[in-house]
């Protein structure tokens, strides 16, 4: 396939779709029915139903009886550990070995040219992109992950969490998956904002963007401060009533989703005539300008509502540039200005 059909590569490589990205059918105006219809399937299949796909195989074959689960057992937790390290290692490691270790792609479609392998930096554990990311995925963020799910299962395994039935709940609980993703958007996007906040950046996120042209082991490296809250999102299923299906389909949408939108590419040519959308324009453009696109890429458009979504153009670059002057003038007339007095008084 041509990648330049789809997009252009500047001096650099740098490759840019001409797409630009945008939110959902759904927020455009005038609302148009069709456009909306045309995009459902793209919003279920395939990465929504891969998460629900698995959410549907731990839940009613993988997890342990829901008797031993009442109590807190270091086995079930090492199961637990186990069955998400296997599966993230096979999930993402497929995109890992096909496309970054094999390339099997070369650089067809991939936003940045160059791949982390190639670039040793001291900022890495071990000068390494890969070995850094790897190994706060595994021994750090994927063990909080199966905390955060043990704790879920103890909830449910206790009744302390409404436990509603499909058979006489479907229509709420399918409800309930419709709109999960959406609410993992303003989740993350509130989070992910939060930690922006300076003091917390330096002490917590600045780990996960490490990874300036991030690659699928990127996605889960992570402070375990920021590994933690953002598998939390699970929880929120606890305070309402739900099912442990919908409850891992959010907790799934997080681990393993969060493979989207640190892929690198645009598209994946799986055959010569099949594509895959990565949905990773807008989260890496994230890694890329740090202080743009907060929170998914478009589902639930709160990024346009605070004035930071970065959809690829030379527009969106030039109010991003201009908002960053706007701060830095601000910042630098309050450091001029310690006491809110200095910068009224008359130049001598
Ligand atoms: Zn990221
Ligand atoms: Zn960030």
């Amino acid at each position: 396939m041509d990648d330049l059909q789809y997009g252009t590569r500047d001096k650099r490589g740098n490759w840019v779709p001409h797409r630009r990205a945008e939110p959902v059918p759904i927020w455009h105006r005038p609302f148009n029915a069709k456009k909306v219809l045309a995009w459902i399937p793209e919003f279920l299949w395939p990465w929504n139903a891969f998460h629900m796909a698995t959410a549907i195989i731990w839940v009613n074959l993988l997890i342990p009886s829901w008797e031993s689960l009442a109590t807190f057992s270091l086995l079930n937790y090492l199961w637990l550990f186990g069955l998400n390290a296997v599966g993230i290692f096979l999930f993402y490691g497929f995109f890992e070995v096909r496309y970054y270790i094999q390339r099997k792609q070369e650089n067809r479609f991939k936003y940045n040219p160059k791949f982390p392998s190639d670039a040793p930096s001291d900022v890495f554990w071990f000068q390494s992109q890969n070995i850094d990311n790897f190994t706060r995925s595994f021994f750090i963020t994927i063990p909080l992950w199966s905390l955060v799910e043990i704790v879920m299962l103890w909830a449910y395994a206790n009744s302390w969490a409404v436990w509603l039935p499909w058979t006489t709940n479907w229509l709420y609980l399918s409800f309930l998956v419709i709109i999960a993703p959406a609410l993992h958007e303003i989740y993350f996007f509130f989070l992910h904002r939060a930690i922006h906040w300076p003091p917390l950046y330096k002490w917590v996120h600045s780990v996960h963007h490490n990874s300036i042209n991030p690659s699928p082991w990127s996605s889960l490296s992570m402070h375990p401060v920021e590994g933690f809250l953002y598998h939390a999102e699970a929880w929120l299923h606890l305070l309402i009533p739900s099912n442990p299906v919908c409850a891992y389909f959010t907790l799934h949408g997080a681990g393993f989703g969060a493979v989207n939108g640190h892929l690198g590419f645009e598209t994946f040519e799986l055959t010569d005539k099949v594509k895959l959308d990565s949905h990773s324009y807008v989260h890496y453009l994230h890694h890329k300008y740090f202080e743009v696109n907060y929170g998914g890429d478009g589902l639930v458009p709160l990024d346009m509502l605070f004035g930071t979504w970065h959809d690829g153009s030379k527009e969106a670059d030039e109010a991003m540039k201009a908002r960053f002057r706007k701060k830095k003038e601000k910042l630098r007339a309050k450091q001029e200005a310690p006491d809110g007095r200095a910068s009224d008084m008359p130049a001598e």
